[in-house]
């Protein structure tokens, strides 16, 4: 994923690197919405400190590369963009480049020995530090210092879980609305790191130990949030619904979360990601039936539907046991969608257990399903007591296939939606408009999205007018991923007698 934030700035006037008013920043932001986030604050940060942000790489004086280990290809994209600036740096020796992320706390020397002229390497737990070692970084490469920066958590292989918690510790400042990837929907962030130990995973060790942020904090930010315009908020965690806070005399879990904030003015719609299946409980699904403005959707990834395969990832459940799941979630709020993610050629995934993965999705029929290849991850489990067994030809074809069956699914849901009016946020125009390059006379209609309820994007003409509001559309056709409809007008009589419509 490329950096959805940014506007584009004009070059600076002679080409070098600057200071004060002309700073000029370029991010690219690689991975989860987690990454998604954790840029939009480091950008708010520097803002503050007088940077201008371009997204045009040539223009820039200081370049951030905010990155994902989850898969290898996710480093190799990085590696290829910073492989692209050695020459830049010779020629521009007051540029700072800097790694940040998940690759920066995992693999810093590697990043230095691949790449020396990146200046800065930060990790997940430090990026409030950020502003002040580019400052730094700059002095040393004005000055033709060779020595390079880094600001990283502590590994959780050694010391006291405390300390190790203290070092990834949450960074999340209050933002500037001109952050968010649309003005009316924002991220916030209620847990970091994660516990689980997934045998493929290196969350848990680019992330650090699971740790819940106090409730009064979620709903000071969301406060906050919605006085800026934020309509939608998403609660973001890696296991999201494991959340627990105890401390202001009880325990919180998600449920109670969603109440505490519900209630915000201005916040329209509320959602969560990622759910972890084992730990969905009915307190959960009761919430989010009784509270309106709470999104029926969730995404709990399955992984895999053969349990030979969930057991050696330790995933800590059977397809029976997420079965029961799904009975839940359909009992207790009718009509709720339901993604997942699978992983294809996991270790000691036969013919036969991927097919068990196809059938899941005709049983389950998931909304939608994000589906990767088995990547060995250095530092993990299956990386260092598994072999990679499955070979690539074979993963290549089991996505495509798995990626097909899912599509079948996903159109067959939406077109049960076809004659129906839903309740849509508008978030924008649609990516089709975006691609247009005459602009829309005032007043003209333009192809709108937004979501229903259910978290299936429409697309609808409207007037700009309605970005931000929600509006009911009925639906009309559809493809796999997206409903398509048109705006419901009622015809209403004013006191004049004059029909409006609306
Ligand atoms: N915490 C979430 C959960 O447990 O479902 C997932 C977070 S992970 C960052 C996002 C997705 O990446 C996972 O659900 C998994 O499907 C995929 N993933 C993680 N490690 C992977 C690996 N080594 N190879 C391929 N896919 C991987
Ligand atoms: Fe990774 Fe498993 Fe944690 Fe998800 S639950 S972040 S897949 S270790």
């Amino acid at each position: 994923m490329t950096d959805p934030i940014l506007p584009a700035a004009a070059p600076p006037a002679d080409g070098s690197a600057a200071d004060g008013p002309n700073r000029r920043l370029y991010i690219e932001t690689v991975g989860c919405q987690m990454n998604v986030l954790d840029s939009e604050l480091v950008v708010g940060a520097l803002r503050k400190r007088g940077f201008e942000v371009t997204s045009d790489p040539d223009a820039a004086d200081t370049l951030l590369f905010n990155t994902c280990s989850v898969r290898e290809k996710a480093e190799q994209k990085i590696y290829s963009s910073l492989g692209r600036l050695k020459y830049r740096k010779r020629k521009r020796p007051g540029t700072v480049i800097g790694v940040l992320g998940c690759m920066a706390q995992k693999d810093k020397d590697l990043v230095f020995r691949k790449m020396p002229h990146v200046d800065l390497v930060v990790g997940t737990g430090q990026l409030a530090e950020v502003p002040d070692l580019i400052d730094a970084a700059r002095e040393n490469a004005l000055r033709g210092s060779k020595s390079r920066l880094t600001a990283l958590s502590l590994s959780r292989k050694g010391g006291a879980r405390k300390e190790i918690e203290a070092s990834f510790e949450s960074y999340d400042p209050l933002r500037e609305p001109t952050m968010r990837p649309t003005p009316h929907q924002a991220f916030v962030r209620v847990m970091i790191g994660c516990d689980k130990f997934c045998t493929y995973c290196v969350v848990p060790s680019t992330r650090g130990p699971e740790q819940s942020r106090a409730p009064s904090d979620v709903l000071k930010e969301v406060q906050v949030l919605a006085g800026q315009g934020v309509k939608e908020i998403t609660l973001l965690g890696q296991t999201v619904n494991s959340y627990k806070h105890s401390g202001e005399g009880k325990t919180y879990r998600l449920s109670d979360l969603l109440y505490l904030i519900h209630d915000t003015p201005g916040v329209e719609r509320i959602k969560f990601v990622t759910g972890y299946p084992r730990d969905l409980g009915d307190d959960l699904l009761e919430a989010i039936r009784d509270l309106k403005k709470c999104y029926h959707y969730l995404h709990v990834p399955l992984q895999s539907g053969c349990d030979d395969v969930l057991k050696v990832m330790k995933r800590g459940y059977t397809v029976e046991q997420y079965r029961d799941m799904m009975h839940r979630v359909w009992e207790t709020v009718p009509g709720c969608s339901v993604s997942s993610d699978f992983i294809v050629g996991h270790p000691g995934e036969t013919e036969e257990s991927f097919e068990k993965s196809v059938d899941s999705v005709r049983e389950f029929r998931f909304k939608n399903s994000f589906i990767f290849k088995y990547s060995p991850r250095p530092g993990t489990k299956a990386h260092e007591r598994l072999a990679d067994d499955v070979p690539d030809e074979v993963k290549r074809r089991r996505n495509n296939e798995l990626l097909a069956v899912q599509n079948e699914v996903s159109e067959e849901e939406n077109a049960r939606k076809i004659g129906e009016e839903v309740s849509v946020l508008v978030e924008g125009p649609s990516v089709r408009q975006k691609k247009t390059d005459e602009p829309a006379a005032p007043g003209e209609a333009i192809q709108l999205t937004g979501r229903t309820r259910c978290d299936r994007i429409v697309v609808f003409d409207g007037n700009p007018r309605l970005i931000g509001s929600t509006t009911q559309v009925h639906v009309d056709d559809c493809t796999g991923t997206t409903l398509i409809g048109s705006i419901v007008t009622r015809e209403v009589t004013h006191l004049g007698g004059l029909p409006v419509l609306v």
